[in-house]
């Protein structure tokens, strides 16, 4: 069995919880610039590679900016995203826009900063028409090639029961359809399966992708410059298993570049990723502090954190690691439901769990929280966002978002004069946050 460690001291945390109480999720910056420079290096020979982080993983301006040093771009799907992506200063090429179901005045936006666009639908090519009127000189498909997506070992996903993408015969036709328009090169892309702890997944999925790369090419006379693998590079969440290898994974996938598309021609084609998780989940965790200890037909932790803080685990039954700091080496003797206090008894951040014994107070490192974690959250039953912080190289520690205040809660209602009263509570609880700058007509 393997182990996970945290990648900071109970010293370093207790000295961020006494600025920033507990809830916080904090991030290494050393950890994630290790990860960017593994990338990089697994796809160096291909001189057009680029990773797209998926910024819906991450959203926050301080850790996407660290992996733009590595010459990384942003993957949005939503138009917060895409503002997010412009206010940090991406344009063009550097943002990829890969949206399903889309709204038509976000085609609009990521036309006005010129992204490159990839298409989930056949009648998004009309739904782009509409909005924007004219075409790109570039533009991506998604594909989905339906059934089970299978490798040596077992399946990866059904990609069949997937809303995603366009099936083979309409990526054939999408693209003689886009040239009609003026488009004069492709992309294909395919995001098949999550999560995947095998070294297999990028290499099965660049094959599919270059071999139909070669097809669309060969038959409709279009140019495809760009395979798109996005996200699914997964992380180890239990001790257990064996992390992915990006090394290898790279590896594989330039195997595949040299046996498919290097005969064909079209040794020029850019790879492109838009990975999220593996690039920082391992490199964030929730602390928390564990504040009741309850004993009913099971043993409960009670802790200062919620599913508004981490829902994986509510939504997929997902596991996290848990350290209890200070306590990294003591033998995991006592089993636990660690619990937070939203009233459904789905809030849990673990059920059964083998720890050592746990006292009131302790603080709790909750693992791999470093993409689709804080991001996730919400406001069920009136619980605020925590803060997340980064822990630089130096060791020491930044705040990189503040904590939601009550008054980012209230922020929305504008039910005078209950609105003005709330502010005023606000104020009278010592829980002040934004100005409201509502007034009475
Ligand atoms: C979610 C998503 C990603 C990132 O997935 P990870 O599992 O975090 O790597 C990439 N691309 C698209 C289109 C996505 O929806």
């Amino acid at each position: 069995m393997g182990e996970k460690h945290p990648f900071v001291t109970k010293e370093q945390l207790e000295r961020a919880a006494a600025t920033w109480p507990t809830p916080f999720h904090v991030y290494s910056e050393k950890l994630i610039r290790e990860r960017a420079r593994a990338l990089e290096a697994a796809f160096s020979w291909n001189p057009g590679f680029k990773e797209y982080f998926a910024v819906k993983a991450t959203p926050n301006p301080a850790l996407i900016s660290i992996l733009r040093e590595y010459g990384f771009g942003v993957d949005c799907s939503s138009e917060c995203e895409l503002m997010l992506a412009e206010a940090m200063g991406f344009a063009g090429e550097d943002i990829m826009f890969s949206s399903n179901d889309t709204p038509a005045r976000e085609f609009a936006y990521a036309a006005e900063l010129g992204a490159q666009v990839n298409l989930d639908d056949i009648s998004h090519i009309d739904a782009w028409e509409r909005a924007v009127g004219s075409f790109p000189a570039f533009m991506s498909l998604r594909f989905n090639p339906g059934g089970d997506f299978a490798f040596a070992n077992g399946i990866f996903d059904t990609p069949g029961k997937a809303k995603f993408g366009l099936t083979e015969p309409q990526m054939l036709e999408a693209s003689r359809e886009l040239s009609r328009r003026g488009v004069r090169e492709l992309g294909v892309h395919a995001l098949l399966a999550s999560n995947t702890v095998t070294n297999e997944y990028y290499p099965a999925l660049a094959r599919l992708l270059f071999e139909l790369a070669v097809r669309i090419q060969r038959e409709t006379g279009v140019r495809v410059s760009l395979v798109n693998l996005s996200g699914g590079v997964g992380v180890a969440y239990r001790p257990e298993e064996e992390p992915n290898d990006i090394r290898a994974i790279g590896e594989g996938v330039r195997r595949a570049f040299e046996e498919v598309l290097v005969p064909a021609g079209m040794g020029g084609v850019r790879i492109a990723c838009e990975l999220g998780r593996f690039m920082l989940a391992p490199f964030g965790a929730l602390v928390c502090r564990v504040t009741h200890h309850k004993h009913i037909y099971r043993d409960y932790l009670g802790v200062d954190a919620c599913a508004a803080n981490l829902m994986r685990p509510m939504l997929y039954d997902a596991y996290h690691h848990i350290t209890v700091m200070g306590k990294e080496d003591a033998p995991a003797t006592h089993k636990y439901d660690v619990v937070g206090m939203l009233c459904e008894n789905s809030d849990r951040l673990a059920t059964g769990r083998l720890l050592p014994e746990v006292e009131e107070g302790d603080l709790l490192f909750i693992h791999d929280t470093g993409a689709h974690g804080h991001s996730m959250g919400y406001n069920y039953n009136g619980r605020l966002r925590s803060a997340e912080v980064l822990l630089r190289e130096d060791g020491s520690t930044r705040l990189i978002r503040r904590a939601e205040t009550p008054a980012d809660y209230f922020a929305t209602l504008d039910v005078l004069p209950i609105a003005e009263r709330l502010e005023e509570l606000g104020a009278r609880r010592g829980s002040p946050g934004v100005k409201r700058k509502t007034a009475r007509p």
